[in-house]
């Protein structure tokens, strides 16, 4: 049914929607037309849903063309279908998804996009030169906070191709089940961090001498230089500063090492993006995530790589995900990673309604599953081509499911695991979100945001709500800000502010 929306008033995604999404910066106020000379009921904030057609009570609630939820109430056409009126549907049942490889969309390679990246010896690609200072337990946090900024202010400077040094800290290590299956989550993904390819394959490693995680477990493949691990507790070391000295020593030693890398041209298939989201709000799904959607079929069809993760937002969209699976094993996977975090929070007495935040709420997203709709569409529409465990390495090019929780630093940490090389961030409600190791792009959901944050935001998908740029536009413009940034040759916000958050652990095993 044809609505004659007021274009910049409200948008509607699918024509099979009973609600639209107020688009308008101000929101719509009541008495204010939104279609013809149809009326507002009521205030209705930007993001947020109003009744396009008469809702009866008990009917679903329908954006994207999929039931979000179902009426508690009747809505009538005009009236703010805000939160309480909304009741959550059951997830999609993980026993009969839809086939998988009946919706492999695959688009023309794209040719002739390069970046300036640093080559390491394995065959991944910088986008930066870090020296990375890795703990094996917080007890060492000071030293390695200590060493980094001491570094940066008298030894950096000596070798100009470094661009940073950044200690990995984190709170596992002491007092842990090591033993337990669960361990192998927390310690391969601080293993794998180490081996994220803006490291170079020269980390040193800080450890204390006691603690359960050995810091030679943390050695991966490709850092086999056993050098490269200093203990506090080395009897062959007098008081701190002693110790201090030979951690500049030892920092000296690999600064020298990675002052030999220098960018070179590198195709864009060198690429690896990761995908996230964070302060999501009703805008999400209609403009930042399918606009990094577009960029990531563009990366895709350039040859690289795409990690998308947020298992509870994602849980919610199996059905829409699994069509667009390579094949059975892809599917028995991704299966199998949703089926162990559903039980990881019934574990813990919660289950995917955890997911939303009240920033969320107040943004338009009533519940998970109109979240995870448009969380999703982030992953643009290439095939999935793999399923990766938290803290595993990414394996394949193309696009990859990398199973990790929603919360943004934890996602974060375990796609740079994962070997993300440069990270794309989308936000409705603002987040300064930044890591020290890598680029992180932020996209702004809508104008208001991006005008209020004009330094903090990189791109805003808000001039697609407001038509002054399509979907392909935009998603055109990340695409090239990804490769700029990838090169050096653009600062993201977060650098240019230096706000950088650190690294979360996922530890779901038990702590002694
Ligand atoms: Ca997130």
């Amino acid at each position: 049914m044809d609505l004659a929306l007021i274009p910049g008033v409200t948008i509607r995604i699918n024509e099979s929607d009973n609600v639209v999404i107020v688009i308008k910066p101000e929101g719509l106020k009541k008495q204010e037309p939104w279609s013809g000379n149809k009326m507002a009921l009521e205030h209705v904030p930007m993001g947020h849903k109003l009744a396009c057609l008469n809702i009866e009570q008990g009917d679903p609630i329908i954006r994207y063309g999929v039931t979000i939820g179902f009426a508690k109430v009747s809505i009538k056409a005009g009236a703010w279908v805000s939160n309480s009126k909304i009741s959550m549907p059951e997830p999609p049942s993980l026993k009969n998804l839809p086939q998988p490889g009946t919706e492999l969309y695959t688009a023309e390679p794209l040719t002739g996009y390069n970046f300036e990246g640093y080559r390491n010896k394995n065959g991944s690609v910088g986008t930066r030169n870090v020296l990375g200072i890795a703990t094996s337990v917080h007890c060492v946090a000071g030293l390695a906070g200590h060493l980094a900024t001491l570094v940066k202010k008298e030894l950096l400077q000596k070798y100009p191709n470094v661009d940073d040094v950044v200690p990995i800290n984190h709170t596992y290590g002491c007092g842990v089940a090591i033993e337990s299956p669960l361990a192998q989550i927390p310690v391969r993904t601080l293993r794998n961090i180490i081996d994220n390819p803006n490291f170079g394959n020269q980390v040193m490693i800080l450890g204390l001498g006691c603690e359960k995680l050995r810091p030679e477990q943390l050695i991966g493949e490709v850092n086999s230089n056993q050098s490269q691990i200093l203990y506090m507790q080395d009897t062959d070391n007098r008081g701190f500063s002693e110790i201090f000295e030979a951690g500049l020593k030892m920092a000296e030693e690999h600064l020298s090492r990675l002052n030999h890398r220098k960018r070179e041209t590198c195709p864009a298939s060198k690429l690896v993006v990761g995908m996230q989201c964070g302060g999501s709000d009703g805008l999400s799904g209609i403009t930042g995530n399918p606009v990094a959607g577009f960029a990531s079929d563009l990366i895709v069809r350039a040859g690289g790589s795409v990690l998308f993760s947020e298992v509870t937002e994602v849980r919610d969209a199996a059905h829409v995900l699994a069509p667009r699976m390579t094949d059975k094993d892809v599917l028995d996977r991704f299966v199998g990673e949703l089926k162990w975090y559903d039980d990881y929070l019934a574990s813990g007495g919660a289950d995917r309604s955890a997911n939303t935040t009240p920033g969320n709420q107040k943004g338009g997203l009533s519940n998970v599953v109109e979240k995870a709709l448009g969380s999703v569409v982030k992953s643009g529409t290439s095939p999935i081509v793999d399923v990766i465990s938290p803290g595993e390495k990414v394996k394949k090019q193309g696009l990859s499911f990398v199973a990790t929780p929603a919360s943004d630093f934890i996602c974060g940490t375990l796609q740079v695991a994962a070997g993300m090389n440069t990270h794309v961030f989308v936000t409705g409600r603002g987040t300064p979100y930044g890591l020290a190791m890598l680029p992180v792009v932020k996209v702004s959901t809508n104008s208001v945001l991006s005008k209020r944050w004009h330094d903090l935001i990189d791109i805003d998908a808000g001039e697609v709500a407001l038509g002054l740029k399509t979907v392909e536009q935009k998603g055109w413009e990340l695409f090239k800000y990804i490769l700029d940034v990838a090169s050096g040759k653009k600062q993201v916000a977060c650098d240019r502010l230096k706000l950088h958050n650190d690294l979360v652990l996922f530890n779901p095993g038990p702590v002694t």
